[in-house]
Parts: C-alpha cells; structure tokens; sequence
C-alpha cells in the first residue's frame, strides 16, 4: 500500500546514545512497513552542538564562522551513519545524505544560513528506489560549496523545507515532551496537551520563550502551510498539530500561559524629554548587536521622562555597559539593572475578537496583589512583567481563570 511521503525529524534527545538511536529506526522501519515514503531529519546526537562550541571556544574564542560552521555539521553527519546503520540492522533500505547530498542550497550567512532552493533530485532518486532516505538537520551548502548551518535548532528548518519541496503530507517533529501544552507542566500540574494549535499561536509562543520549536521554522511552515505534527519519540502519544486554522467547538479565547525567566529589566530614569533621545540609545543599542524585546516609556510631565526595557539576562552586562555609554551623552539620570523580573504571557487567536481580555488578566493579577511592572501587546497576546517570585503563582492562576485546565 502506498500512503504518501512523511517527514520526520528527530532532535538531539530522541538520538542521544545507542539504544535511542536503536529506537527511532524502530520507529521508522514500523511507518516504512505500514507503507509510507520516509524522510529522516535528525540533530546531533544529545549535546554534541553544545560540546564542539565549547571545544572551539578551547581553541578560538572567536572562531572564524565558516570553520565554526565546518566543526558543527559534522555532529548531524554522525547522526544520520548511525541511524541508517540502525535502519539496516532491522532489513529496511536506507540510505544518509549530508545537507549538501540533499540539496539543501543556502547563502552564504555562515552559521545562520537562510536556504535558497532545495535541489532534491537526488533524493527522490533514492525514494523511488524504496529507501528511506536520511538527511542531516541543521545544514546546507553554499553555490560554491562552502558548508552553512541554518541557526540553533536548525533541523527543524530542514525538516520543514523538505516537507514543503516534497510536498509531504505532513512534518512530523519528534522530541522529549508529549507536545505543545497549555502551560509549562512543571509549574502548573493541571496544564492540559493542546490537540491543535494555529501557526500564529505557535510563532508567539517560540517568541515569548517556549522552546519547543525553532521559530524560524514554524515561519517557513506557515507560509507554505506545511501542516506540522510534534510528538514525543518516547511514547506513541498523538501530539499537537500546528495547523493554519484551528476549528475549536467553543469559544477560546486563551490557548497558553507563557512564563519567561531569562529576561532582565534595565531602566534609564530621567530622560530628557526630546526628539532624537530613545532613537540614540536603541540605535547604539543594535549597532552592538543586543536585542531588545520589551520597550515602555512613561509619559512626561516634567521635560524628562524614564524608559525601561528588556534584555535577555545573557546580554544584560553588555547592555548594560551600552546603554551607560549612550546615556551619558545626553545627560540621562541613574540606570538600574533589574534580574529578579519574569515575564508571564496570555495567547491565542480569540482575543482579536474578545474584548476585556487585557482586564481579566490583569484583574487576576490584582487578586493575587502582583504588581505590574510592565505590560506589552500584541495581536494575540499580552505580556506583563513582575517579580521574578509571583511568577508561578500568577501562571497558575491565569491558568485557572481562562479555563486551560483539566
Ligand atoms: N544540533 C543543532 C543544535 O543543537 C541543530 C538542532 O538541534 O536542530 O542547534
Ligand atoms: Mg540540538
């Protein structure tokens, strides 16, 4: 029976020793058996990313990043030998490519590489012949076949790009968690698995911290509307489909809780109150390359006015130090460097069409005396900013009132 082409992808936990690796060819070989066409995608076994950046850093604090791109690709290149190797131990046909192998052309951004096309000849080649073809993540190749990578956790771009190319009739995304939930388990027990999530949900999401899913890949899946399933590859469990648009019987206003502890808070307090200033700082800002996420400035009553923003934690001394330079030159009062903030977020669709939403959250917030630092919007979400130890409280709270529990 032919039942069409599926993409799979497994990341670096579900690959992370022999008897994992052993276990996705299971995987694999019981789908190839059942009668679907297989593309492989797999990341470097366990940490092995995290180990060779390490390891260069031993030899290079700052490696050249094509070299830097050279040492990284060869972690999926392990990958995808060993899991062929698998496959074969159990009688099925397959054959690993590199990103080169499968075609995967991108520019020439060393280690954030954007793909241009995909020439996958070579691979349909090999699905005609019955193979499970095995690709590694995370990688491509320049017109003048110079190696790239694609970005931290670029094996979901990979898998998603060849979903497209190959019109697949699905992306299948294993990891070590069950699927997208209501809020992070750990903090709130009740959290429920959400069947069905829509692209946006899911962009928003990876952008206020949750890691599920590289973002730049859900992008690309939204545009070409590639349907996306995550799962675990520890459990047969269904998952969370990432789809365009999501049928929900009721009115769901709310589908996630975020909650974000790696950001910290910085802000510069009296501020001459003129043209030009925030253009100066945030431009200084981005010419050192420090990403800054949420921004409020108070309204003036006086000629000055304070501006805090936020910073991942990872970047707060330079930022810091940046921003001290920048203020100094426009005669701005005390900076103040704030660590002990978290972020908690509501999201979901239904609040374009919802209105109070704002309210009832912050309402919620009130009743547990949380006080609001900072509060931020957007289409399908809203961000406030309070202390780092009300958080859990405040998710499990939020949790309850929009009725995301079981
Ligand atoms: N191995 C790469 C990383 O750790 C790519 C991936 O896992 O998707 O970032
Ligand atoms: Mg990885």
């Amino acid at each position: 029976m032919h039942r069409g082409l599926i993409v799979q992808k497994f990341g670096g936990s579900s690959v992370a020793n022999v008897e994992r690796i052993q276990e996705v060819a299971r995987r694999v070989v019981d789908y190839r058996r059942r009668g679907y066409d297989l593309v492989v995608v797999v990341s470097a076994l366990g940490d092995t990313t995290d180990e060779l950046v390490e390891l260069a850093n031993k030899i290079n604090l700052h490696p050249s990043e094509r070299e830097m791109d050279m040492l990284l690709s060869t972690g999926e290149q392990i990958s995808v030998a060993l899991l062929a190797m698998a496959v074969h131990k159990l009688g099925v046909e397959a054959i690993s490519f590199t990103g080169a192998q499968g075609g995967i052309i991108t520019d020439t951004s060393h280690t954030r590489a954007r793909i241009i096309k995909i020439n996958a000849d070579k691979i349909k080649e090999e699905l005609k012949k019955n193979r499970v073809v095995i690709v590694a993540g995370f990688q491509g190749v320049t017109l003048t076949q110079d190696i790239t990578t694609l970005g931290r956790g670029g094996s979901d771009l990979t898998a998603v790009a060849l979903a497209k190319e190959l019109a697949a009739r699905e992306c299948e995304i294993y990891t070590d968690v069950d699927g997208i939930y209501t809020t992070d388990p750990r903090v709130e027990p009740h959290a429920k698995m959400i069947k069905e999530i829509t692209y946006d949900e899911m962009l928003e999401m990876a952008s206020l911290g949750a890691q599920v899913m590289q973002a730049r890949s859900i992008e690309v899946a939204k545009k070409f509307d590639v349907p996306i399933h995550v799962r675990s590859s520890f459990s047969k469990n269904a998952g969370t489909l990432i789809i365009k648009e999501v049928k929900r019987m009721e009115d769901v206003v709310v589908t996630s809780v975020t909650i974000n502890k790696k950001a910290a808070k910085i802000t510069i307090c009296s501020l001459p109150d003129r043209p030009g200033v925030a253009a100066k700082i945030f431009k200084k800002l981005s010419l050192e390359g420090v990403n800054v996420d949420m921004i409020v400035q108070n309204v003036s009553h006086t000629r000055q006015t304070d501006i805090s923003f936020t910073v991942s934690k990872s970047a707060l001394q330079k930022a810091m130090k940046v921003t001290r330079k920048a203020a100094a030159n426009i005669n701005a009062g005390q900076i103040i460097a704030d660590e002990d903030i978290a972020r908690i977020s509501i999201v979901g669709v239904g609040m374009k069409s919802h209105p109070g939403v704002a309210a009832t959250m912050f309402g919620v917030l009130a009743k547990k005396k949380v006080n609001i630092e900072m509060i931020s919007t957007s289409d399908i979400s809203i961000s406030c900013i309070i202390k780092k130890r009300f958080a859990e409280r405040a998710v499990r709270a939020l949790h309850k009132e929009f009725g995301l529990g079981k």
